[in-house]
């Protein structure tokens, strides 16, 4: 009963009415009952403390004072117009002012009458003011609060709500009334052996104590409660659709390892296998021998060795009598892994094709039919190859690169490839922190490189100043006479905004002048080329035929030139950490040492001046993605838009990782001992799971 409740349109609320639902629907996107109880205080403010007018100041926070309003005046002329009043206490006197709302404000200042002023102090001429100050008309109802709230909470509101006296104060007496007449009491969602176990309170006091606190512990508990709620629930509904979707679909079983994986890895793998590499081929074998569709996402930094393990894992499935795919997001990336993968495999061991836009007809033709007998057994290609022409004779296993530009409906497409549904393993060079992972990827299983080949070089990373500009064109001289190539990145060019960006085409005539002809050559690429001009810039590169490249961010994800050993970021500062370890990820690839110079500014906003730091600190993915997530918050990642992360109200997925954990396994613990939910003791879970809203997000679920 109480869940339809909570879906009561907001209107039926004692006090709210027509044109206060208006606004709250507009202002709040408050709808209903629920989306009112959810909208929780943004902070909680003392208000059992009155200060003296003597003793407030302009550095101080919000404060209460008590004051006898003595006058109160409409003065300006339109654009100035603003309503001030004067109020005393025996200390000293206080200037109030309102530059909005004055109408509706003035008519209920009674002067005279003794009032609760709550609001930031400030000072003009060195008086005492204080700005659209919360009024109270001080009564016995405030003299008791004092006695029983400590904590008052803050709503956030608009200007616009304020018209209606929507202010915090109003907001709040809503929730009140809510709280006091509808939602007396609010049914409980979780299982009682888990709010046991996890010395959870209940979820009616957790709902009025996160409004109206008794005390400080109080309100503490029932943050708690309702972070443990809702990452559970987000759990439950990720991993409940990712079980769904496993009894859905069988798998292809590779029973086997057999002859052509046993020989590539006897005979022709050139180096062995790190143990991260292991693992995850452990872990991929495993899954291809339950009978259950695979959908894995393998994360692991730039030179990590995903590629090999994505090979490897595709032999098995040949041994099995399947055909496999690999899938790039750029054909200059779908190229590159065609090369490593010949190279890899050799000659006369099995069949590789290549398929992007501009295969040839004629070759499509042939690589068609290839497909539809069989004997093509790995094809390589960009999303040419799930056109819905590309037909496979049994398509058992596909490899997509970079996870983030291939959303959910192409993973689909791939489903239906084949009868039963190919293996799918989803390659990531972009590592995200682990609880971001389980969450935006809840439907995926994950496996983790975290370990780099032995005897790689560590990239040396270096942040300089722009006056040490000449000391960077020095090193890169230096390197040029060792016959090294440079990337030099700048932040995408924004025309139109007048960013004090020294842009690509100012730095590419420095450039010119400091790297001239015919000693230098330079290659430049940015957004504003043709396809075809970037590719030629892009292969003149390639082929060593020159030696600088300077380009906006969009170089190539993933490409490999192992001689390109120098990278070279400038304003630096714009990137987000993640983008800027990707660039840092384009060296590194050869046997050179090799360099990553990170120029900024002096002007370094303090998060700027972080991100820097870390990239001079670590080169470990996991490490930055971690830091990343702690300076922007989830909300900024890349993927989590439309993941429902953002939906958490309380909790945070930066903040509250071990409680997403212990969540996490919790619901993992569910699933396994009952996954149809059947235990009397969960049907509370089961009851859950039929409720629309209770800030469940259940409509994202489709
Ligand atoms: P990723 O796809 O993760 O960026 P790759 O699979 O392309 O990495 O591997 C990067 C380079 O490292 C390739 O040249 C590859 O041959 C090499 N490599 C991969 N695994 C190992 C290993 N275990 N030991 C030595 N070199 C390796
Ligand atoms: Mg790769």
């Amino acid at each position: 009963m109480n869940s339809q409740v909570f879906q009561t349109p907001i209107e039926y609320l004692r006090g709210v009415g027509v044109s206060r639902a208006d606004v709250l629907k507009k202002e709040l996107q408050i709808f209903n009952f629920e989306d009112l109880l959810r909208h929780f205080p943004y902070k909680y403010i003392d208000r059992t403390r009155f200060y003296k007018i003597r003793d407030i100041n302009a550095d101080m926070p919000y404060v209460q004072v008590l004051a006898r309003l003595t006058q109160k005046e409409i003065v300006g002329e339109k654009h100035t117009k603003r309503l001030v009043a004067q109020a005393h206490d025996d200390t000293g006197t206080i200037e109030l002012v309102w530059f909005q709302g004055i109408k509706w404000i003035e008519k209920t200042l009674i002067p005279g009458k003794v009032y609760v002023l709550f609001g930031k102090p400030g000072s003009f001429n060195g008086k005492a003011q204080m700005a659209h100050p919360e009024m109270e008309l001080y009564s016995t109802e405030v003299q008791q609060r004092k006695g029983n709230l400590t904590l008052q909470p803050a709503y956030s509101s608009t200007e616009k709500l304020k018209q209606f006296s929507l202010d915090s104060k109003g907001i709040q007496k809503l929730v009140a009334v809510l709280l006091e007449q509808q939602l007396k009491d609010i049914d409980e969602n979780l299982p009682l052996y888990i709010i046991n176990r996890f010395k959870l309170i209940d979820r009616a006091s957790a709902y009025r104590h996160i409004h109206f606190p008794e005390d400080t512990a109080k309100l503490n508990e029932a943050i708690h409660r309702l972070k443990f709620e809702e990452l559970f629930f987000l759990q439950f509904r990720l991993l409940r659709s990712k079980l769904l979707h496993t009894q859905k679909f069988k798998g292809n079983v590779f029973g086997t390892v057999g002859e052509l994986f046993n020989q590539f890895y006897h005979e022709k793998l050139p180096f062995p296998l790190t143990n991260a590499q292991k693992r995850v081929l452990k872990e991929i074998r495993q899954d291809t021998q339950r009978g259950v569709q695979m959908n894995r996402l393998l994360q692991g930094d730039v030179g990590s060795g995903k590629t090999v393990v994505a090979l490897m894992s595709m032999l098995i499935a040949i041994d099995n009598g399947f055909q496999t795919c690999i899938m790039a997001p750029t054909e200059i990336l779908a190229n590159q892994h065609y090369q490593t993968i010949k190279e890899l495999v050799g000659d006369d061991f099995i069949e590789v094709g290549l398929l992007t836009g501009s295969t040839p007809q004629k070759n499509r033709k042939v690589l068609h039919e290839q497909l539809e007998n069989g004997q093509l057994k790995i094809l390589v290609g960009t999303h040419a190859l799930i056109e819905d022409k590309v037909q496979y004779q049994n398509l058992g296993f596909v490899v997509i690169d970079e996870q983030h530009r291939f959303g959910v409906e192409q993973r689909a497409k791939l489903w239906r490839k084949n009868v039963i549904p190919p293996h799918i393993l989803v390659m990531t060079a972009t590592p995200i922190p682990r609880t971001l992972a389980m969450t935006l990827y809840g439907d995926l299983d994950i496996s983790v490189i975290d370990e780099l080949p032995a005897g790689r070089k560590p990239i040396q990373t270096v942040h300089y100043y722009d006056n040490q500009r000449l000391r960077m064109f020095g090193f890169m001289k230096q390197e040029i006479a060792k016959g090294r190539q440079v990337y030099v990145v700048y932040p995408l060019i924004q025309e139109s905004e007048k960013l004090d960006l020294k842009n690509l085409m100012d730095g590419t005539e420095v450039m010119a002048r400091e790297f001239p002809l015919p000693d230098f050559r330079i290659s430049i690429v940015h957004g504003k080329l043709k396809t075809t001009e970037k590719q030629f810039e892009m292969n003149r590169f390639i082929k060593g035929e020159t030696q600088i490249m300077v380009a906006t961010t969009v170089i190539e994800v993933g490409v490999n030139i192992p001689n390109a050993s120098i990278m070279i970021i400038e304003n630096a500062e714009r990137f987000g950490l993640s983008q800027l370890h990707q660039l840092r990820g384009r060296v590194g690839r050869g046997a050179e040492q090799s360099y990553c110079i990170l120029m900024s500014s002096h002007k370094l906003s303090h998060d700027g001046k972080i991100r820097l730091d870390t990239m001079v600190k670590t080169n470990n993915g996991f490490e930055i993605a971690e830091t990343d997530l702690q300076l922007r918050g989830p909300g900024n990642i890349e993927g989590t838009q439309q993941s429902g992360v953002l939906d958490l109200k309380v909790a945070n997925i930066a903040t509250d990782q071990e409680l997403l954990i212990t969540a996490r396994k919790c619901v993992e613990e569910i699933f396994q001992k009952d996954p149809q939910l059947e235990l009397p003791e969960n049907q509370i879970l089961h009851q859950a799971l039929n409720t629309k809203g209770q800030g469940l997000s259940w409509n994202k679920i489709s």
